[in-house]
């Protein structure tokens, strides 16, 4: 259960009492289990490498720490003078792999930091960088943001991490493939030696291994992956050819207690044509994939988070970290072609404790993929019944 804990409460942690008050406004009564060990330990300064399931609580456990940290005052108490010249010299920042997360995750720092007097800037490729300088002669403590923006906002000397004591890494094993590594790399090159990092993240290959010998200093390791990762959500498979599809959609939607749904395809063409189909047979029904423009994409994420619509037809854009509770469905309608990727797209059900459900529609070139998928997880995909009791989701 990822609300048994070892029984600490946030006032054992001595943070601010404004940051106390943010995280009760926001509604956790108690630290999750990764939260009760990550959070003292980062606030000693030391660094940590973490690896907890899909929907635990990760985000606030380095976000806690990170706000704590920053210290509010610093920019006020010198005086007006000082507030002009540390215009872009972040305390602290996050980075995440995509522009949903970066938004999402900034949005959990400004609820968290309510009451704290800490600036956060979210940037992230896709929106205009001038707009960023421009916001960034305002006094910024956090940068939450995509590893690129974030780069070459610090190359262009508009933001300055000589003074940034932690930086934060979300989905951290993405941020290390081949796409980000680069930047990320880069970026800490502009750190100073006495910097802490958090890295967390539901999946660790072996690329994170070479990172951490290289760029972490003694980090404390947190593994609570030992637990069924996909706990809380029942899986089913359905055998169709390609052309029924659509029709088992059909059946799926008549069915099943939706009441919110994510569907992934494997290609942009896909989720269109999906989208398109789902409309026709009379369901609500969004679309999001990477080739949209970015303030098009921040709307459907933003509508469909507040409820605008019941269906979401995505790319693998929508997998890492987006956290929407109201989701307790999700539909492989093209199956997943790695384990790592069925994990982040089923996980976004059954958020922090929540009950899910996913189903697979499984075609017969699919079917040795979801025998490894089933096998390299641990788990367990059954063919769906005739009926499912709603009381499993
Ligand atoms: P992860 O990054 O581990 O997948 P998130 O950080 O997105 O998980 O958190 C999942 C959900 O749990 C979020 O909606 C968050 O608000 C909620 N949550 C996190 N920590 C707590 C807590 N201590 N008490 C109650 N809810 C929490
Ligand atoms: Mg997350």
């Amino acid at each position: 259960d990822v609300t048994a804990t070892k029984g600490n409460e946030f006032e054992d942690y001595f943070l601010k009492r404004e940051l106390l008050m943010g995280i009760y406004e926001k509604g956790f009564e108690r630290p999750s289990p990764i939260q009760e060990e990550s959070i003292p330990i980062a606030l000693t300064g030391r660094d940590i490498l973490a690896r907890a399931k899909n929907g635990t609580g990760k985000t606030a456990a380095f976000c806690i720490p990170v706000l704590e940290k920053i210290d509010q005052d610093n920019n006020v108490i010198q005086g007006n003078y000082h507030l002009i010249l540390s215009c872009g010299w972040m305390r602290s920042v996050i980075i995440v792999p995509t522009r949903e997360l970066a938004l999402q995750t900034s949005q959990v720092c400004k609820e968290l930091g309510k009451h704290l007097k800490i600036q956060v800037m979210v940037t992230t490729g896709g929106t205009s960088l001038k707009d960023d300088i421009m916001r960034l002669y305002q006094p910024v403590h956090l940068l939450v943001g995509t590893p690129g923006r974030v780069l070459d906002l610090t190359k262009k000397g508009v933001c300055v991490l000589k003074d940034c004591s932690v930086l934060a890494m979300d989905e951290a094993d993405k941020l290390l493939s081949q796409e980000f590594q680069p930047s990320v790399e880069h970026l800490i090159s502009f750190l100073p030696q006495n910097r802490q990092i958090l890295m967390f993240s539901a999946t660790f290959p072996v690329t994170v291994k070479y990172f951490k010998d290289r760029f972490l200093t003694n980090p404390y390791i947190i593994n609570l992956m030992d637990e069924l990762t996909l706990k809380g959500i029942t899986q089913f498979y359905a055998f169709v050819e390609e052309r029924q599809k659509i029709h088992c959609l059909n059946t799926l939607f008549s069915k099943l207690q939706i009441n919110q749904s994510i569907i992934f395809c494997n290609s942009v063409n896909r989720v269109e044509l999906l989208a398109k189909k789902i409309t026709e047979l009379g369901y609500s029904c969004f679309y999001i994939h990477a080739k949209m423009l970015q303030d098009h994409r921040n709307r459907v994420f933003h509508d469909f988070r507040n409820g605008a619509c019941r269906n979401l037809v995505c790319t693998d854009l929508f997998t890492r970290g987006i956290d929407i509770q109201a989701v307790n469905v999700v539909i492989n309608f093209d199956f997943p072609k790695n384990a790592e990727t069925y994990l982040h797209r089923v996980g976004r059900s059954g958020r922090f404790g929540h009950l899910g459900l996913a189903v697979n529609l499984i075609t017969y070139e699919d079917r040795f993929n979801l025998y490894r998928i089933e096998q390299e997880l641990g788990t367990e995909i059954k063919q769906i019944p005739p009926h499912i009791d709603q009381a499993i989701y």
